[in-house]
Order: structure tokens, then sequence, then C-alpha cells
């Protein structure tokens, strides 16, 4: 269940990861990208831990309002939008619950990851943090009994797969078949985002 207090504590701890593995997902997007997307999250996520920490809030859905209005104003690029894009819709779909359940938040993760479908005009397949969101959002929704554990068993299924993809969206699409093998970077990002949720949950 996800409350005010632990939301928050999750993206201080996504900000805490995003610093940390900043240089390796830069390098991620080096032979695929133009290395810049560990500069974009770390000083997204550092914009965000400084407003949360600001500011108080009566429920969840405001938290994540927060998160993606600063995402999308401070981290530039393709993955300031969709990562803004994408806690906009938990934000949307979650207004004016108390507390998070798990049905809702299976829910709230299927519209962000509509949403971002929608933004980046990417399906499922195409190397991009669509196939995270969507595997995260899966984990969800069809796992009654999440736990930490299963979710980032999952996760770290996901990683391979996607991994093995030849990407066709954004930038990476102009290396094709040379993307394989190489991690996605916004896929290793949320990644991130997901590992700090579960080590907040434990
Ligand atoms: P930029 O490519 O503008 O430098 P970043 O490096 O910060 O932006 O982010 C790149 C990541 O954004 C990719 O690894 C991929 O996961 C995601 N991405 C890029 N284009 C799209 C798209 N059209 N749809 C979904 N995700 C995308
Ligand atoms: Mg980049
Ligand atoms: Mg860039």
């Amino acid at each position: 269940q996800l409350n005010v207090m632990n939301t928050v504590q999750w993206m201080q701890r996504a900000n805490e990861k995003m610093q940390t593995n900043k240089d390796e997902l830069t390098a991620l997007d080096q032979p695929i990208g133009d290395g810049d997307h560990g500069i974009n999250m770390a000083r997204g996520f550092q914009e965000v831990a400084s407003k949360l920490e600001e500011a108080t809030y009566t429920n969840v859905s405001e938290v994540f309002k927060d998160v993606a209005m600063t995402l999308m104003s401070k981290v530039g690029g393709a993955s300031g939008p969709l990562f803004g894009t994408a806690f906009l819709k938990l934000s949307t779909k979650l207004k004016g619950e108390e507390l998070v359940d798990q049905t809702s938040f299976s829910a709230a993760l299927n519209e962000a990851v509509n949403g971002l479908k929608q933004r980046g005009k990417a399906e499922e397949g195409e190397k991009t943090m669509v196939d995270m969101w969507a595997s995260i959002a899966h984990y969800f929704t069809d796992n009654e009994h999440s736990t930490p554990d299963g979710l980032m068993a999952s996760a770290d299924a996901a990683l391979e797969k996607i991994k093995a993809m030849t990407a066709t969206k954004g930038r990476a699409a102009y290396f094709k078949e040379k993307t394989i093998g190489h991690q996605d970077p916004g896929s290793a990002s949320t990644y991130f985002i997901f590992e700090a949720l579960a080590e907040v949950w434990k």
C-alpha cells in the first residue's frame, strides 16, 4: 500500500539511485544515443527530491503530480516529457485516494503505459522505456500477491529481454541492429525507479 510518506520516500530513494548510477546511465546512452541520459535523470530527480522536501502533501496523487511537473520541466530530451507523462497519469488515476492498494496501483500503472505509448508513439517491443514500464504494470496486474523480490525478479527478466531487442524508436533507432546486446538507457533508469520502490516496500 502506498501512502504519502512511503511515496515520498520512494522518490527520495529513486533520486539516490539516479545520483549513484548517473555515470552508468550515461555510459549506456553513449553507444546507442547521445550520452546524456544519466545527466538528464540525475538533474531531474535532484529537483524532484528538493521539491518534495519543501512541500507537504495530503495524498499520493499530489506527490506524483509534483514529480511529473518537475521531470517535465527539468529533464530535457525525449525522456523528460515521457517520464513526466507516466507520473502525471499515475497522479490523475489515483486522484483523491488516501491509501493506494494494489488494484488501484495496477490500474494507474496501466494508464501510465498507455500515456507513454501515446506520447512516444511507441509500442511494446521497440526497445524503449515503454517495455520496462509495461513489464512492471504486467507484474502488478498478474500477481495478486506481489512482493518486492517478485517485482525485481520480473524486472531483471525484462531487462534481459529488452537488451536483446532492436531499437525502432528514439535516437537509438538510428543504430538499428547495432542496438542488439546494448541496454536501453530509459529502461535501465525505469528499473532503478522501481528498485527504489522495492526497497522502500521491504
Ligand atoms: P534523448 O534521447 O533525447 O537524449 P534521453 O537520453 O534522456 O533522451 O532518453 C532516452 C530514452 O528515452 C531511451 O533510452 C528510451 O527509453 C526513451 N525513448 C526515446 N524515444 C522514445 C519514444 N519515442 N517512446 C518511448 N520512449 C522513448
Ligand atoms: Mg540521450
Ligand atoms: Mg539528449
